[in-house]
């Protein structure tokens, strides 16, 4: 792929990680989710601000100086090699001078998106294997998605619940092993690149029109969401829309363990042991 192109404040990054955000699916699921939680453990979510952080995960390094790619992104991809376990249940030295409260909410919005990728991303790959890229195929689940909710997709703003503070940052850099500067630039970064992404019409052409002429399209053309259904996805949207509702199912389900585990670090870790990219086991080690 060519260079990164700067044009009018519209930044391409060279090369887009596997499992580019679907920003909207992660973030209705969360919402989701919490819905599906009886309520004393819906209670425990006591920052409903960095529940909401968590649930895209290691996604938000991915925003990270899109134009330069580095160790910041790169710590995305490992982490998304990693188990569940293995991040999901940071050690006291990692956490230590934080809010457990803030600990415990970030880690339950964590806990939504490990669910989602470690059980979609399989059929993902599978269906990337004939040749339908992924961020088209996430992207038109978010299509599916924000039409369900009666909005635009368009021009719906999806990184609007994302707001980024020092303190947030600190819970982020502690759990995913960046600095606490690397985590917040990445969320500043977050909320600029989805804006950049959902503009007017004459923008959005102009957008369009700069990432084919690039070269860019098929890789993260899937990101500019449409309202009309992408019909080489109908069957993989119809599929993960499937199981987008056993997820939520499964994330409730789970979230109990996380707390126990949090109060109990002996207690069992069952459900935990695949990778966010949906392998049963991890090949790395955590170096937190
Ligand atoms: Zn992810």
């Amino acid at each position: 792929m060519k260079d990164p192109v700067s044009a009018e404040g519209l930044y391409i990054p060279p090369a887009v990680p596997r499992g580019m955000p679907s920003t909207y699916a992660h973030r209705r699921f969360g919402a989701d989710v919490l819905n599906a939680l009886d309520p004393e453990t819906a209670s425990l979510v006591t920052d409903r601000r960095l529940y909401d952080i968590g649930l895209h995960g290691p996604d938000v390094l991915f925003y990270y100086d899109v134009m330069h790619p580095g160790p910041v992104r790169e710590r995305g991809m490992t982490l998304h090699d990693l188990t569940g376990a293995e991040v999901l249940f940071p050690s006291r030295r990692q956490v230590k001078g934080l809010d457990p409260e803030m600990v415990r909410s970030y880690l339950m919005g964590f806990l939504c998106h490990y669910v989602l990728d470690s059980e979609c991303h399989p059929y993902i790959h599978t269906v990337e294997g004939r040749g339908i890229t992924h961020t088209r195929i996430e992207g038109d689940l978010d299509r599916q998605l924000l039409t369900e909710d009666g909005l635009d997709p368009r021009y719906e703003m999806l990184a609007s619940h994302i707001f980024p503070s020092k303190r947030y940052a600190d819970v982020l850099a502690a759990v995913m092993g960046v600095t606490s500067e690397e985590a917040l630039q990445a969320l500043y970064d977050m909320v600029s690149n989805n804006e950049l992404l959902v503009t007017g019409p004459i923008r959005r052409a102009f957008v369009k029109h700069t990432i084919r002429k690039h070269g860019a399209y098929d890789l993260i053309g899937g990101m500019l969401l449409t309202r009309k259904p992408d019909p080489e996805c109908t069957e993989s949207t119809a599929k993960l829309r499937e199981m987008y509702d056993d997820c939520v199912r499964k994330a409730a389900g789970l979230m109990p363990l996380l707390i126990k585990r949090s109060e109990d670090p002996a207690s069992p870790v069952e459900g935990f042991g695949r990778t966010f990219s949906g392998h049963s086991d991890s090949c790395s080690n955590n170096s937190l």
